[in-house]
């Protein structure tokens, strides 16, 4: 089946072609296009949903065009549409789902509402690796630092998230701490690089809890009088801000792969995905791979961490590919909890 997939949740225009093969569960990514809206949003330090719900309505019909174009298909050979329903801004996702369920309409094909994080959580499967159930996910991203148990698609049990703010909130208002531009993360991880981390001790929140939950407002707190005990983010020499990234990265990380291990350990599942835009971090990919002894890593590629529409595609496709009948009805969710979303129904056939 083909699917046309559009993401619009956030401050990311997506779109993709995937072509998916029932038979086997197996696909392939015809065409994709993403379309950033970072530099709108950076002079303002973060994102505006008004200039985001803009910028989507702007882009996503030639992003639509020249992906098809890309591709060679037409609109009779699209089998369906998937679009992020949600959770996301209320506008940005009304301009993605408005033009689904128009297209839809017109073309006569079905509309697959996607949940945002269940694309970011199936990704490793765009790669055709998804791991036997059960598995442990971590998603980390901008607005989300959950720990999920998968026991199936659409089964999905909560098992630790953070109290306060998520991982990657933690690295952009960290980041602004510095005076580094919006979004954070992967300037704190460039400037890390070359960063001694053993001159800041952070504070590793929660490490120490049996649990599985996170807490990360307190280690930007101790970034914000660090930065001040130096005269502020305008008197940070280059090496002070190379060495303060590096102590962030690595307090961030520290925690969540502790965390994460610590729950393939407890759920008897050694099988682990991380997905998010945090995925994308180079030093947390290592330290997994050097920590997780006995775990095997699921990851998805570099730019299908981040906001995409390949893996909203694929998300559809892993849950109505098998032929579950598209929802009737539907509405876009700005707030819509994972644990939430059921398993597909399947049709009954007699
Ligand atoms: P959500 O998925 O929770 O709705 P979002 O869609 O805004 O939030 P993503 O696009 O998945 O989030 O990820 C963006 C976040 O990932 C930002 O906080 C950004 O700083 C962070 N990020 C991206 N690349 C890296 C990196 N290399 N290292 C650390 N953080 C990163
Ligand atoms: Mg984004
Ligand atoms: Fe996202």
């Amino acid at each position: 089946m083909n699917i046309l997939a559009i993401e619009s949740s956030c401050d990311e225009t997506a779109v993709a072609l995937y072509a998916g093969d029932a038979a086997t569960g197996c696909g392939r990514i015809l065409a994709e296009q993403i379309a950033s809206q970072i530099e709108t949003h950076a002079r303002f330090g973060g994102v505006v949903p008004e200039v985001a719900s803009r910028e989507h309505l702007a882009a996503l019909p030639p992003m639509v065009d020249a992906v098809m174009q890309e591709a060679d298909l037409g609109w009779n050979h699209i089998d369906a549409i998937a679009v992020t329903s949600g959770p996301g801004l209320m506008g940005a996702l009304l301009v993605g789902t408005s033009f689904a369920r128009a297209a839809a309409c017109v073309h006569g094909i079905p509309v697959l509402p996607v949940h945002h994080m269940e694309g970011h959580l199936l990704a490793p499967g765009l790669a055709g690796q998804l791991p036997a159930f059960p598995f442990i996910t971590l998603l980390v991203s901008g607005g989300h630092t959950m720990l999920v148990r998968v026991d199936a698609i659409g089964s999905y049990s909560l098992i630790g998230q953070t109290l306060d703010d998520a991982a990657g909130e933690c690295f952009d208002k960290s980041a602004r701490l510095l005076g580094l531009p919006y979004p954070g993360g992967p300037e704190v991880a460039r400037l890390a690089r070359d960063g001694d981390a053993s001159r800041f001790p952070l504070p590793r929140p929660m490490l120490n809890k049996d649990n599985l939950d996170f807490s990360f407002s307190g280690l930007k707190t101790a970034v914000m009088y660090a930065v001040r005990k130096l005269g502020g983010s305008e008197a940070l020499s280059d090496q002070d801000r190379r060495d303060m990234a590096a102590a962030i990265e690595e307090a961030i990380c520290d925690v969540l792969v502790s965390k994460a291990l610590r729950a393939c350990r407890q759920q008897r599942a050694p099988r682990l995905v991380i997905a998010g835009g945090v995925a994308a971090n180079s030093h947390l990919r290592g330290l997994l791979a050097s920590r997780g002894k006995g775990v095997e890593l699921f990851l998805p590629e570099l730019r299908h961490c981040t906001d995409n529409a390949a893996m909203i595609a694929y998300a559809a496709f892993a849950r109505y590919g098998a032929g579950a009948p598209a929802p009737a009805e539907w509405d876009a969710r700005p707030r819509w909890p994972l644990h939430e979303l059921t398993p597909p129904h399947t049709l009954i056939s007699n």
